[in-house]
This record gives C-alpha cells, sequence and structure tokens, in this order.
C-alpha cells in the first residue's frame, strides 16, 4: 500500500479534536471562522515576507519541509540560520493554550534534522495576542507525543473511521461546528434531545 504522507498542520488540529482533524483530512471539509480568518491573514503576511538577513541571523520564509521517515510534509512560516544552529518559528495569531502549536514546530524540527542532518533541540512560536515568542524545547517526551500523533493520524485515514465528537468546551470556537454536528454523535440522550428540538419542534 502506497504510504500516507501526513500534513504536519494536521498535527494541530488533531492535538485540538481527533474528529477535526478526521473531518478535515479524511473527509476534506474545511470552514472559516473568526480565527482560522485572522490565522490565515496572518499566514499571508508571514509568506509574503523575503527571506532576509537580520541581527546576524539568516530568516528563510515559507520553505517547503519534509520527513522521508515519519511520512510527513508541510511548510515552515520562518526558518531561522545561526551558525550551523537551525531554528523553526511558528506563527499563531492568537494567546498560548495546550500542546498543539508546539507540537506543530516540534515536527517542523523533525523535519529540519533529517533534511539537514542536524540537531534542531529549540524552536519558537510567535504570538499575535501577547505579540511576543515563545520558546519550545523539543524533548524526547514532546518528539515522542509528536511521533505518537502522526502514527494515530495515518491510522485514521487509513481506517475512514470518523472518531465520536467529544461535545465539550472545545466544540464552542471549532469553526467545524456546522458540519460535525457535536450534538448528534455524542450521546444517545443528547441525539434524542437533538432531533426533537430542532427537527421535530418539540423541547424535552
Ligand atoms: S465541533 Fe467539537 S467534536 Fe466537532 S470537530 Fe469541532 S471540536 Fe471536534
Amino acid at each position: 500500500m502506497e504510504e500516507i504522507i501526513i500534513p504536519i498542520s494536521a498535527i494541530e488540529h488533531f492535538e485540538y479534536c481527533p474528529r477535526q482533524c478526521a473531518l478535515i483530512h479524511c473527509d476534506g471539509i474545511w470552514a472559516d471562522n473568526a480565527h482560522t480568518v485572522r490565522g490565515s491573514r496572518m499566514h499571508r503576511r508571514v509568506d509574503s515576507g523575503a527571506s532576509r538577513r537580520e541581527r546576524g541571523k539568516t530568516i528563510l520564509r515559507a520553505i517547503p519541509l519534509w520527513s522521508e521517515e515519519l511520512g510527513l510534509s508541510g511548510r515552515s512560516d520562518a526558518v531561522e540560520l545561526d551558525g550551523d544552529r537551525v531554528r523553526p518559528v511558528e506563527y499563531k495569531s492568537g494567546v498560548p493554550h495546550g500542546q498543539a502549536a508546539n507540537m506543530q514546530v516540534c515536527a517542523q524540527a523533525l523535519c529540519l534534522e533529517e533534511m539537514f542532518g542536524v540537531d534542531v533541540p529549540v524552536g519558537y512560536v510567535w504570538y499575535g495576542g501577547p505579540r511576543r515568542r515563545i520558546r519550545v524545547d523539543f524533548t524526547s517526551r514532546l518528539r515522542g507525543r509528536v511521533k505518537s500523533a502522526i502514527a494515530t493520524i495515518r491510522q485514521q485515514i487509513q481506517s475512514g473511521r470518523l472518531p465520536d465528537a467529544p461535545n465539550d468546551r472545545r466544540c464552542r470556537e471549532c469553526q467545524l461546528r456546522p458540519h460535525c454536528l457535536p450534538e448528534l454523535t455524542s450521546s444517545p440522550r443528547k441525539t434524542e434531545r437533538y432531533l426533537k428540538a430542532t427537527v421535530f419542534g418539540c423541547a424535552t
């Protein structure tokens, strides 16, 4: 069987919600909300910047990344080269929360290590909310978590199975909520209530 190449962006989607990851990367569903539009605008700005020299470092913009070993591909917002040091930088429009962005930049580091044959122990995530960047150490624990996520995403795509909806606070902020209908899949009781309220127009 041909190997399934996992997009680096899928790791962030998976970490947020495995069902969201499956909807986007198995079913090809996408929708925007205020968060994703802000993020896309930021990435357009970042990607349109030219590679340049800055305080003795070379900053490469929007470079393609891949790992044959992990079956992974994507793109880095920025890669800083300082002598023999290579550092990926991911840009986010919001504020730090959870591990998703750290896992995404760690996956970029794994690609850079394979591509350039160097160690990449550290990277950064720049957040538009506080307008500062946070250092991310690529510990063996974080690397293991990223590799495990890649393996699970691959299994998810191969099986074609849509994970159940957690239907929790994540759903309030999720751009795919109208497509996912988490109320319908989280429990039979909730499904019954949802159908009564929305299809049959009666409250329980
Ligand atoms: S609406 Fe909730 S369950 Fe559905 S994809 Fe989004 S976060 Fe996941």
